[in-house]
């Protein structure tokens, strides 16, 4: 197993096919991109599964700093934008690899997985993996070079006391409710 995979994998607690489309995709951008230090790669990431993990793991695109945008649309498409290049590249993960994972995992997500058919998707699923592992980028990643605006860096704001519960919060999240300045989270349960 290829160290970044590994890594990944750790980082996520399992491997699993999403792990290993998103281990592709960053290692592709791994080759033509440099890693980010601090903040010279962000990722726009259009889902909110396990391929956001490898992401995360291997191109240093994190939600702790700011690098990392979940907008999701539920495709597995990530625009990663270097800022020493300016330009992004936009990546789909267009490989058609999950044979009949797809219906034994809504089977299983139902509780209706018989003790064979589980085995089956056992076996589905390492061989997907493998598959994903060892098939060629142009068979997986749908890939082009796009020009987007710089996205903002990450920005550190004054903190602010909540005039309900006490604690501190980053000003620009604030709210105004019955004449106080509070957190958002006071601000839902003193209006709602
Ligand atoms: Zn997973
Ligand atoms: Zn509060």
């Amino acid at each position: 197993m290829d160290d970044d995979f590994q890594k990944a994998a750790e980082f996520h607690g399992h491997t699993c096919p999403g792990l290993a489309m998103g281990y592709r995709v960053a290692k592709y951008v791994k080759e033509h991109y440099p890693r980010a230090k601090d903040e010279e790669l962000v990722c726009i990431a259009e889902n909110k599964s396990c391929s956001v993990d490898a992401i995360q793991s291997i191109l240093g695109c994190t939600a702790g700093k700011g690098n990392l945008i979940l907008k999701d649309n539920g495709k597995q498409v990530f625009t990663v934008y270097s800022r020493d290049k300016d330009k992004a590249l936009r990546i789909y993960f267009k490989g058609n690899v999950f044979r009949g994972l797809d219906a034994l995992r809504q089977k299983l997500s139902l509780g209706e997985l018989g003790p064979e058919e589980k085995k089956e998707m056992e076996g589905l699923r390492s061989k997907v993996i493998e598959d994903i592992l060892s098939a060629k980028d142009e068979d997986l990643l749908s890939v082009r070079e796009v020009d987007i605006p710089a996205p903002e860096k990450a920005r550190i704001y004054p903190s602010l006391k909540c005039q309900e519960c006490g604690e501190a919060f980053m000003e620009i999240l604030g709210r105004t409710a019955k004449g106080k300045v509070v957190c958002k989270d006071c601000y839902e349960k003193m209006v709602c």
